[in-house]
């Protein structure tokens, strides 16, 4: 564990107070390891901003002490970009959490950057506002604005609502050189120069420490339908993607998931297949709208191809019965060992080719490794879960993404690059965009001291002292 300089943490702790400054080991372990348990670092501290003064002071010490920092919100992060892995202080946005100024006419709201999904969107439906979130996904409970903004996160609505960039109407956050960048006023149409909150988002806090945000809400659909639909190969399930996508606009989710993750997933919460087969590949649908859409999407079911097998409800309780067995698929896989998590998208006419491909290019490496392969199909997106391989062997990891990256697909969906995939980003990236990139990490963040080992990762020396001159 490195140990913090005293100097350094008395001025922590001038300006967050010494409740809020902790370098016992047995706190600050639990900032230290990811959600998956495969990345494991250490930090001389973990400090608690109230405000974004306070974050402002302590990225101001952290600069004038040469020590590098890695922004935290619910830690949920799965691509090892939230946790210190090379000593860095933990900067933790838990304590700025309000969610305030729900603007019904513009169907607005302001969340400071701890605050959590769930949050955000039980602020927006409150007093029966008729609005909510647009952005969900399965962390709900723990994954917060700072984070979902420095991941761009996606989640289950993309297909209809966009991902998290396109729910930003601003931005506030504290850059690497200290400089607090304010733009809270939520005008849709404001084409006033570079689009910071853009440029943050997705940024993994290598550029700014978000402290806050000014978010669009959107009307919540009152009338929801659900199906399951069970296919008998990957190539009927795309092909449906493509046909719901083009007959049934109500749809807000279409994800995809496998018999052999469903068979976890039974496994692991004691629940039975949900279908009277067991096809093996399974669409989850969900369409919403402000009258009933169960004809609308009954319609566009009943004319797709290869359906063995479907169960439709507009039940609540039902409903939410049937997106347990997607969405328990992130835990299940964790209980079977430490995976190998590859968020990779692919263009969808190559999708079903791959699902079928990626077992076989992954036992190709490691005939001893078990693949799960569940995702937002609408946006080609797939999570590439491998087990039973070591943590540290990389082999694996390499076929896959460069099997992606020769179909024309992203390395990185949602979750990021992070420190898990810094060395393929040159599949998806030409050198003059990396350019780019460290250009305007080195303007915004001249000393290079916030999360520098991820994304655009320099070697960097392991100990608290960021790397300088990037
Ligand atoms: C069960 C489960 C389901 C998930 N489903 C999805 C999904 O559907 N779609 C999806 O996109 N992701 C999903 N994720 C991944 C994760 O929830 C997202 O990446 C989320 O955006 C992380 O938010 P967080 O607050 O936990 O961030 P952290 O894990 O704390 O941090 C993630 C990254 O953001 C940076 N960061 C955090 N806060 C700030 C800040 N205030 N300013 C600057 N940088 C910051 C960190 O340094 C790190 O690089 C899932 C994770 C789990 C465990």
């Amino acid at each position: 564990v490195p140990t913090a300089d005293a100097r350094f943490v008395r001025a922590l702790a001038d300006v967050v107070g010494d409740a809020h400054v902790a370098t016992d080991p047995e706190i600050t372990r639990g900032y230290c390891v990811d959600w998956t348990g495969r990345y494991v670092g250490a930090s001389p501290a973990v400090v608690r901003p109230s405000s974004t003064a306070e974050v402002a002071a302590v990225i101001g010490i952290c600069r004038e002490h040469g020590v590098a920092v890695v922004a935290q919100g619910g830690n949920t992060g799965l691509v090892g970009g939230g946790v210190p892995l090379v000593g860095e202080l933990v900067l933790s946005l838990t304590r700025m959490a309000s969610v305030a100024n729900v603007d019904l006419v513009a169907g607005q709201v302001t969340a400071q950057a701890g605050s959590t999904i769930a949050q955000v969107q039980a602020a927006a439906g409150a007093s029966s506002s008729g609005l909510t979130y647009a952005v969900d996904l399965a962390s709900r409970a723990s994954a917060t604005v700072g984070g979902t903004i420095a991941t761009n996160a996606g989640g289950l609505r993309v297909v209809r609502f966009g991902d998290t960039r396109a729910q930003l109407l601003g931005i506030e956050a504290v850059l690497g050189d200290g400089s607090v960048v304010s733009h809270l006023g939520g005008l849709p149409r404001d084409n006033t120069g570079y689009d910071l909150a853009g440029l943050l988002a997705g940024s993994e806090g290598t550029l700014g420490i978000v402290t806050a945000a000014r978010l669009r809400l959107v009307p919540v659909q009152p009338f929801r339908t659900t199906a399951l639909l069970g296919f008998t190969s990957a190539f009927t399930a795309i092909d449906a993607v493509v046909g719901l996508r083009r007959t049934a606009p109500s749809i807000e989710a279409l994800e995809l998931f496998f018999r052999s993750g469903l068979e976890l997933v039974c496994e692991m919460a004691g629940l039975q297949p949900p279908l009277a087969s067991l096809p093996d590949a399974y669409l989850l649908v969900e369409s919403s709208g402000p009258a009933d859409p169960t004809d609308e999407l009954s319609s566009a079911v009943s004319a797709l191809v290869g359906v063995t097998d479907a169960a439709v409800t507009s039940d609540g309780p039902r409903r939410r019965a049937l997106w347990q067995y997607r969405e328990l698929h992130t835990e299940a896989i964790s209980r079977v060992g430490i995976p190998h998590k590859l968020d990779v998208a692919i263009p969808l006419r190559a999708l079903a080719d791959f699902l079928v491909e990626v077992p076989h290019v992954v036992a190709s490496v490691a005939p001893e490794a078990r693949v799960f392969l569940f995702g937002h199909a609408a946006d080609g997106n797939v999570h590439v879960n491998i087990t039973g391989i070591p943590v540290d062997d990389l082999a694996v990891d390499d076929a896959v993404l460069r099997s992606v990256a020769e179909r024309g697909g992203s390395i990185s969906a949602e979750h990021g690059i992070g420190s898990a995939k810094r060395k393929w980003l040159h599949l998806n990236r030409s050198a003059a965009e990396l350019a780019a990139m460290i250009a305007i990490k080195r303007a915004l963040d001249p000393d290079g001291i916030l999360n520098p080992n991820v994304l655009l990762s320099p070697v960097v020396p392991r100990g608290t002292v960021a790397p300088r001159g990037w």
